[in-house]
C-alpha cells in the first residue's frame, strides 16, 4: 500500500544462532527475544526491515562497512565498541561464563583449564575475556564462528571448555546441551541494539522509543517470559 511504501526500511543483521535471543525454527523463521523485540518495535515505530542473519563477527563488520544499518545479536555494550558504534538503551543483563563437557570430571574451575585448549566465538566479548586470561592460565584459544559449532567441538573433547554469555549457556543447558558451567559470571555487561557511530540516529531513536513502550506496557516482560519463564 501507499502507506507501507512510505515507511523507512532498514537492513538489520543478527547472529545465525544465539538462543534464546535469536534462532531459526524448523520452518526457517527467526525467533527469540531479540527477534520479537525488533518485530514489536518496528510495528510500533512504523518501520520495516530486512533481516540478515550471519556470524556475529560478520554482522559487526557489516554494520561498520555500512552494508547493514544495525545489529541486534545479544551484543554486549562495551567501552571499546562505543568508539565505533552507537548503542541503544541497555535491554538485557549478561556476563561471561566458562562451560565444560558435563562428563568431564577433571574440569571444574578456571584453574583446571591451565595449559589446555579453550573454545571462543570470534569477535565476542567472551573471546576478549579468554584472551585476557590466556597468559596467566596458558590457554590455547580455538575460535569458532557460531555457538553451536563451538559447543559441539567441546562436546567431542577437542577443547576443555567454551567461553559463552551466561544467559545463552544456561539456556542451551536447560534445552539439553550436556555441558556444565564451571565459573561465576564475569565481565558483567548489558546487551544493546547498535548502529554505526554517527549513522542511523533516527533508527536508534525509534528503537529506544519502541523499547521504552514495550517495557512500560509489560510486553517486554511477556516476550522474555515466553522464552525463559517467569524467573528468567
Ligand atoms: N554478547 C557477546 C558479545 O557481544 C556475544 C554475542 C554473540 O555471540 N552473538 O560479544
Amino acid at each position: 500500500s501507499v502507506q507501507a511504501a512510505s515507511k523507512p526500511h532498514y537492513t538489520i543483521t543478527t547472529d545465525t544462532t544465539y538462543p534464546p535471543f535469536e534462532f531459526q525454527t524448523a520452518n526457517g523463521q527467526f525467533k527469540g527475544i531479540d527477534m520479537d523485540l525488533l518485530k514489536a518495535i518496528a510495528k510500533r515505530e512504523g518501520f520495516t526491515y530486512t533481516l540478515k542473519p550471519m556470524s556475529f563477527n560478520s554482522g559487526v563488520q557489516s554494520v561498520q562497512a555500512g552494508q547493514a544499518d544495525a545489529i541486534i545479536a545479544g551484543m554486549t555494550i562495551t567501552d571499546e565498541r562505543r568508539q565505533t558504534f552507537d548503542f541503544s538503551d541497555p535491554y538485557y543483563k549478561s556476563g561471561i561464563v566458562i562451560a565444560a563437557n558435563e562428563k568431564n570430571k577433571k574440569v571444574n574451575s578456571l584453574a583446571d583449564l591451565k595449559g589446555q585448549k579453550v573454545a571462543v566465538k570470534t569477535g565476542t566479548a567472551g573471546a576478549e575475556y579468554a584472551m585476557s586470561l590466556a597468559k596467566k592460565y596458558d590457554l590455547k584459544i580455538v575460535s569458532f564462528n557460531d555457538s553451536n559449532t563451538m559447543y559441539a567441538d567441546v562436546m567431542v573433547g577437542n577443547e576443555a571448555a567454551a567461553f559463552e554469555d551466561q544467559p545463552v549457556m544456561a539456556y542451551a543447558i536447560a534445552q539439553g546441551t550436556k555441558m556444565k558451567i564451571i565459573s561465576k559470571p564475569a565481565q558483567a555487561g548489558d546487551y544493546g541494539f547498535a548502529v554505526k557511530k554517527g549513522a542511523n540516529a533516527a533508527l536508534l531513536d525509534k528503537f529506544n522509543q519502541g523499547y521504552a513502550s514495550l517495557v512500560a506496557d509489560g510486553t517486554y516482560d511477556k516476550i522474555v517470559q515466553s522464552y525463559l519463564g517467569k524467573h528468567g
